[in-house]
This record gives structure tokens, sequence and C-alpha cells, in this order.
């Protein structure tokens, strides 16, 4: 699974890094990128072991912004 974040719709109240802090952070902007394994980005592959927290924080994501796609 890849997961993308469009920090044009991102709150910055930090949830999905309090839930899934393995894959999500707030960036110095104060929006929130994905962890891709060398910094941060607008996207990235997740490991199956962490698909369920993403699947919970994209649910919880005030902003709508946290979009899943089959890699
Ligand atoms: S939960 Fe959504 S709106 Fe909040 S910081 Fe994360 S991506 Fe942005």
């Amino acid at each position: 699974m890849i997961v993308r974040i469009d920090q044009d719709l991102c709150t910055g109240d930090g949830l999905c890094e309090q839930g899934c802090p393995q894959v999500f952070t707030i960036g110095d902007d104060g929006y929130a990128y994905v962890k891709d394994g060398i910094g941060i980005s607008e996207k990235a592959a997740i490991p199956i072991h962490l698909e369920d927290s993403v699947l919970a924080a994209a649910e919880e994501c005030p902003g709508g912004c946290i979009f899943l796609l089959a890699s």
C-alpha cells in the first residue's frame, strides 16, 4: 500500500502522527508528511504490518487528506 498526504488539505493537528508515528510526521512547515525510510515525502510505500494503523489514521483525519493506493 502507498499512502499519500495532500498538504493543501492538512490542518496540521497531528492526529496522524499521534496514531501512527512510524509512518506520519509533521514537517517544518507544520503539515503532515510520510516517512519514506530516508526522509519525509508526500507519499511512500508502507509495510503491511502498519496498514491497519494507517487506515485508522485516514479515517480519523479531519482534513480528509490521507489517501491510500494499492502498490
Ligand atoms: S490527521 Fe490529517 S489533517 Fe491532521 S495532521 Fe494528519 S494529515 Fe494533517
